[in-house]
């Protein structure tokens, strides 16, 4: 009984072992750690049993499963692509209208590391994986680029597969929505919902915002109703809401084609799929001149970008991304950066790239009653 418990342990024991690697890496819990921690030293004396009796059959089972985990770890390492061309476009022009303004509705943040968002990341550096909308003001409608956590995300993520679940810590603030209302925001100003993609985390808002058109490309479109759990919450929005685009404009900056959303150069939305098939980055210039693209997961962390570091393997697999159509957009992107270092990049998750968008004035809910006021 006992040598073959130790025989389980040596053949699947790594597989249990790379799954609490997964959980740690996502969710850094103690409880993860030490179960990894007590797995390996298992693991490790049960190799050592295998030598001492010379089970060979059992040795060679328990050598693949070692392999399969060795591989899993090498998902995580370092594994930088090569830089793309060099960009000559130059920089398009845009006659941003007064009046046009940008701001962030932060809606709650998700408790990752590092070694979870990119290649080559620390499981030890913690990351708060933020969640936003953003709002574009314009004369001719406004724009919420993304709705983040909406009032419905616990029951989104109750109906995720039990893995997803483990992996997900999310803390939720105020719903976009809530914020937007609390302020006394003219909800007839806001024309559009633009997704830079379909997964829940950026559609969870959606249906807090139930008469707005929401705008997606034709693959994302096609992609929503396709299987899948990331992407399930989009395919409860009603279907009559989802208004497809396309990239009916030029060459811009690097990417083939663009669609210009308001015609004056201060909305323009590129393809740049990978992380789905119908991703897109969105570039807004404001009336000041400062340029912003809006990138979604194209990465998750700056550093993807920088570095030229994709999602681990096991990350990129669960999402079923296409790892060479993100590549190629991740080199667009930062032949941007190199040519134009005054863009600024906002990674959907990266609480970095908000740094200068203002957030959405909370303080400007409506006034006390007048008997409540000091002066
Ligand atoms: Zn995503
Ligand atoms: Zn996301």
């Amino acid at each position: 009984m006992a040598a073959a418990l130790v025989r389980l342990c040596a053949i699947i024991g790594p597989l249990f072992l790379g799954a609490l690697t997964m959980l740690y890496t996502g969710r850094p819990a103690v409880a993860f750690f030490a179960g990894a921690a007590v797995l390996a030293i298992a693991i490790l004396a049960s190799d050592a049993w295998i030598i001492a009796r010379r089970a060979w059959v059992t040795g060679v089972l328990a050598l693949a499963t070692h392999i399969v985990l060795l591989l899993f770890f090498k998902g995580y390492s370092p594994s930088p692509f090569p830089a793309g061309a060099s960009l000559s476009d130059p920089l398009p022009p845009a006659s941003p209208p007064a009046g046009m303004a940008l701001y962030v509705l932060p809606t709650g943040v998700n408790h990752r590391t590092a070694a979870f968002a990119r290649r080559g990341g620390s499981p030890w550096e913690r990351w708060e994986s933020v969640s936003n909308a953003v709002l574009v003001e314009h004369p001719r409608g406004d724009v919420l680029i993304d709705a983040g956590f909406g009032r419905l995300i616990r029951a989104q993520l109750g109906a995720m597969p039990l893995f997803f679940r483990l992996l997900t810590d999310l803390e939720q603030s105020q719903p976009a929505a809530d914020q937007l209302t609390a302020t006394g925001y003219d909800f007839k100003r806001l024309r559009f919902i633009l997704l830079t993609h379909a997964h829940w985390d950026h559609v969870s808002g959606v249906p807090d915002f139930p008469s707005v058109p929401v705008l997606v490309t034709a693959a994302e479109h096609r992609f929503i109703y396709a299987s899948g759990f990331p992407n399930a919450p989009a395919r409860t929005i009603d279907p009559k809401r989802y208004q497809d685009y396309g990239f009916d404009g030029g060459r811009y900056l690097g990417f083939e084609q663009s669609h210009d959303l308001y015609g004056d150069g201060s909305i323009v939305i590129v393809a740049a799929p990978g992380h789905t098939p119908g991703s897109v980055v969105v570039f807004v210039t404001l009336p000041s001149g400062a340029r912003y693209a809006f990138v979604g997961d194209l990465v998750w962390q700056l550093e993807g970008l920088a570095q030229r570091e994709q999602r681990p393997w096991l990350e990129a697999r669960v999402l079923g991304e296409d790892p060479s159509a993100v590549q190629d957009s991740m080199r667009r992107l930062n032949a941007i950066v190199t040519r134009y270092p005054q863009m600024k990049i906002v990674a959907s998750h990266d609480p970095r790239g908000y740094v200068g968008i203002p957030e959405w004035p909370r303080s400007a809910a409506p006034p006390p009653p007048e008997n409540a006021r000091t002066h």
